[in-house]
């Protein structure tokens, strides 16, 4: 009896078994043929499975306290933080005493110029803009997610761009700023020189400024960089460009002034830092940047506690106008520096 018993068993489990294997592929199959089903087979096979979940709904953020009247954001190319304490930057070193400031921020992988400026301005990860060559490369056709720039355009908010190097006007196609200038693009320039350096992008700036003020503006010192790639982080020649970037910053914010603007607020960041002849590395010299908040609304004298990415830049300013970044944006407004 028990033998029978044994050999019942043995062939219902086995049948069970066979039936298992056969039907497990069909509905596999049914999970991608067909979107109503697949949830809840997810939900009763997998229940703990983060991918399977809606992202959670993003925590409501007060508005600012203070809206600025204009917004300038100045990039410094390459400048790494340690290098840029250690130069002759008075004007840069007494916004970051006074502003809300942290010289420990982390650019994006890679930490590459056209890469990070494109979360910079966009508020999104790499793996999100899937920009990770750095040249400008008209075959591989325009820039197709909105930018920070876009958005505010696309709001009635007036912008303009200064860039001193061509490949960033790759994230600023037609219509998408009232005004742009950038070196005009040279495919035969394989030495990188062809720049507008910082005084000549700050001169065009602080021109442009006068007469139309715009509400917000990019503005790129490529020096620092450029001197970097020819004689290295750190070298006399990198800190002598930290000097000119640092009598741009100057010229420009006096410009500003001359103009009678208010309630202005600069950001100074960079998009990298480096390390011997180059960058591009996740690396602390290739990845850590300053970040600091200077002027209309800033906390003063702030040293920012909370980490703050490059991708934050997009999300703070767009928080302070009051626009709306893609919902897979990485950003998250540096509040924190801000009364
Ligand atoms: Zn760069």
């Amino acid at each position: 009896m028990h033998s029978f018993r044994t050999v019942v068993c043995v062939l219902a489990c086995a049948l069970w078994s066979a039936c298992q294997e056969k039907t497990v592929p069909p509905s596999a199959a049914t999970q991608t043929a067909s979107e109503p089903v697949a949830p809840k087979v997810l939900a009763t096979s997998a229940p703990t499975l983060p991918a399977a979940q809606p992202p959670p709904p993003s925590i409501p953020i007060a508005p600012p306290t203070v809206v600025p009247a204009h917004i300038v954001l100045i990039s410094f190319d390459g400048t790494r933080p340690d290098i840029a304490q250690a130069a002759r930057m008075p004007t840069l070193h007494a916004m970051a005493r006074e502003g809300a400031t942290t010289w420990t921020a982390q650019s994006i992988v890679p930490p590459l110029t056209l890469p990070a400026h494109t979360s910079m301005l966009t508020g999104l990860a790499p793996e999100d803009h899937g920009v990770y060559w750095n040249q400008w490369i008209p075959a591989f056709g325009p820039f197709r997610h909105p930018t920070l720039f876009m958005l505010a355009k696309a709001g009635g908010i007036s912008t303009a761009a200064f860039s001193g190097k061509d490949k960033l006007a790759y994230l600023f196609p037609t219509g998408s700023v009232d005004h742009i200038s950038f070196p005009a693009p040279d495919p035969s320039d394989w030495m990188g020189t062809n720049i507008f350096n910082a005084r000549r992008v700050a001169a065009q700036a602080t021109n442009y400024f006068a007469v139309h003020k715009p509400r917000l503006m990019f503005v790129h010192f490529p020096d620092a960089d450029f001197a970097g790639h020819y004689h290295g982080w750190p070298s006399a020649e990198q800190f002598a460009a930290l000097i000119e970037c640092d009598a741009a910053l100057t010229q420009l914010k006096a410009g500003i002034e001359q103009a009678k603007a208010t309630n202005v607020l600069y950001i100074l960041t960079a998009d990298h830092g480096g390390n011997g002849l180059s960058h591009g590395v996740d690396r602390p010299a290739d990845m850590t940047v300053m970040w600091i908040a200077w002027g209309a609304g800033v906390r003063g004298g702030h040293l920012l506690t909370n980490q703050v990415t490059l991708p934050d830049t997009a999300a703070t300013i767009a928080w302070l106008l009051g626009l709306k970044l893609p919902a897979n944006s990485i950003g998250k407004p540096v509040n924190e520096a801000f009364q």
